[in-house]
């Protein structure tokens, strides 16, 4: 699989990860990788982490959850309330993928699904977007 993005300065937080080619819905570019913890661990870290507005815990299964923040750029990835990637879980492994056809230079972004809904700042800009994730 050749890489197919590249991490830049983003417009809704921080650094971000954007489209070098134009990338064909459905496409697998990222593997959401980490290190893996168990529920407990993951969700006493993501207290911590989401109290200072960083979301690295993803959950893997119902044992398992991976935290980004020992992973690789697919923790980059913004929210977005209206996203243009999904993400699908195969054979343990978590992977961001394109919901639709994004041009080159477009922002890689999926919906983070957080446990607690809308008490999270987003700045996502879309157009469906109230300001919370
Ligand atoms: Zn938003």
């Amino acid at each position: 699989m050749n890489k197919s993005y590249v991490v830049g300065k983003s417009k809704i937080h921080g650094r971000g990860v954007f489209a070098e080619i134009n990338i064909p819905k459905y496409t697998k570019i990222v593997e959401y990788d980490g290190e893996k913890v168990s529920r407990a661990e993951g969700t006493r870290r993501h207290n911590l982490q989401s109290k200072k507005g960083r979301f690295y815990i993803f959950e893997l299964n119902k044992q398992w959850d991976i935290d980004g923040s020992k992973g690789g750029p697919g923790k980059l990835i913004n929210h977005s309330c209206t996203p243009t990637c999904y993400y699908t879980i195969k054979r343990g492994k978590i992977w961001i993928c394109a919901k639709r056809n994004i041009h080159s230079g477009e922002e890689l972004t999926y919906n983070y699904d957080v446990l607690e809904k809308n008490t999270h700042l987003c700045n996502c800009k879309a157009k469906n977007c109230k300001g919370l994730m």
